[in-house]
């Protein structure tokens, strides 16, 4: 047993079952035992790898979004360039380079980094090379236009899990079975945050709900609307959650996310429709697959520029890494993106309308 399965063992024994979102912050961020609290889970030996640290090509687009964006809007000053979850700062690092090119950009904004870990926070810091201000949530990054990208962050947020039982539902928590972790049901409730969900279900179907996602796309809505500024959020996941997608990833391997809790990953799709349900204070796009919306930024023509330098080994994993993002067959299709943006301001560049 890990050292927090030992903890959340006393603690149920002691209050009864968790939720599986309780189970998962204690997993994810614990500050002693926590998998993200304790290590760089994007290092060479980690356990999975993400967009920015494929290729440079996706920061590069995605920072040269934003700065388009910045430039639809009259180019305000000071604005918030922010990311959430920036992982080893890798992203961030590649926007700031791309939109050297951008005249004023970089003086109007100040960069803010929404980061848990401490480790991760130092990793960052070295990454970026660049001053930054860390933030423990969304609710402390400054007054100003907002121009934001989350990449892989959503994912990473505490869910729930409920399975339809006639006119209500049973919650999916974590209890004990012979000391050891075992999910089991609660007794049906009828929580209001399923009501939409009563058509498209059936008896025995299991959605998932992240409050923590729903609270923070709230807030960025918010802060939009008032100060105006975009949210570019890239992730798993689809529109409407329907089944079970918490899983566990130890050595890049799938694994019981039961099993050594604090030592794996754990991550679930992420609900779109929820996002954009919960930021409905602004605007938000219809949701772009990730290869379609690296296209439209010109992901193909950049790819060509940078394969013009390369030769032998470095111009095959170039190559590789361009299919990576955006062939459906790799992260093209599985990965989906929204902007949200402020009424009466022009959509973000790449994405459409509803
Ligand atoms: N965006 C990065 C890394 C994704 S990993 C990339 O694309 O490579 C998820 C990141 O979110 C990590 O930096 C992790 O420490 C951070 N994180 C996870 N849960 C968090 C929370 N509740 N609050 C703040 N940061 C969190």
């Amino acid at each position: 047993m890990t050292p927090l399965a030992r903890k959340l063992v006393r603690r149920i024994e002691a209050a009864g079952p968790i939720t599986l979102a309780e189970y998962m912050a204690e997993c994810l961020v614990d500050p002693e035992h926590g998998y993200y609290a304790t290590r760089d889970p994007l290092g060479s030996a980690g356990d999975f790898t993400t967009a920015p640290e494929i290729s440079q090509m996706f920061g590069e687009l995605l920072g040269l979004a934003l700065a388009q964006a910045w430039l639809d809007r009259g180019a305000p000053s000071p604005v918030a360039l922010a990311e959430l979850g920036p992982g080893r700062g890798t992203l961030m690092a590649d926007i700031l380079r791309a939109t050297r090119g951008v005249p004023g950009f970089r003086d109007a904004a100040s960069v803010h980094l929404v980061e848990a870990s401490p480790a991760l926070r130092n990793v960052q810091r070295k990454t970026i090379g660049h001053p930054v201000h860390h933030h423990d949530t969304v609710d402390d990054l400054p007054d100003a236009p907002l121009f934001l990208v989350a990449n892989e962050f959503f994912d990473a947020l505490p869910i729930r899990q409920f399975q339809r039982s006639g006119a209500g539902w049973q919650e999916r928590v974590v209890g004990l079975k012979e000391g050891r972790l075992s999910l089991g049901l609660a007794d049906p409730t009828a929580p209001d945050f399923l009501d939409h969900r009563q058509g498209d279900t059936e008896d025995g179907d299991l959605v998932e709900v992240s409050e923590a996602a729903r609270s923070i796309a709230w807030t960025l809505g918010k802060r939009i609307a008032a100060e105006g500024g975009i949210a570019l959020i890239v992730d798993y996941g689809d529109w409407r959650s329907l089944g079970d997608t918490f899983q566990a990833l130890r050595d890049h391997q799938p694994t019981d996310p039961f099993e050594a809790p604090g030592d794996a990953d754990l991550t679930a799709h992420v609900d779109f429709e929820a996002l954009a349900r919960a930021a409905n204070l602004t605007e938000v796009s219809a949701m772009v697959p990730q290869g379609v919306l690296l296209e439209r930024l010109g992901i193909t023509a950049r790819a060509n520029m940078l394969a013009s330098k390369l030769s032998g080994d470095a111009l095959r994993s170039h190559i590789a890494a361009h299919r990576r993002l955006t062939h459906p067959d790799e992260m093209g299709t599985l990965f989906k993106a929204i902007a949200l943006y402020q009424s009466g301001t022009p959509v973000p560049p790449g994405f459409d309308t509803p």
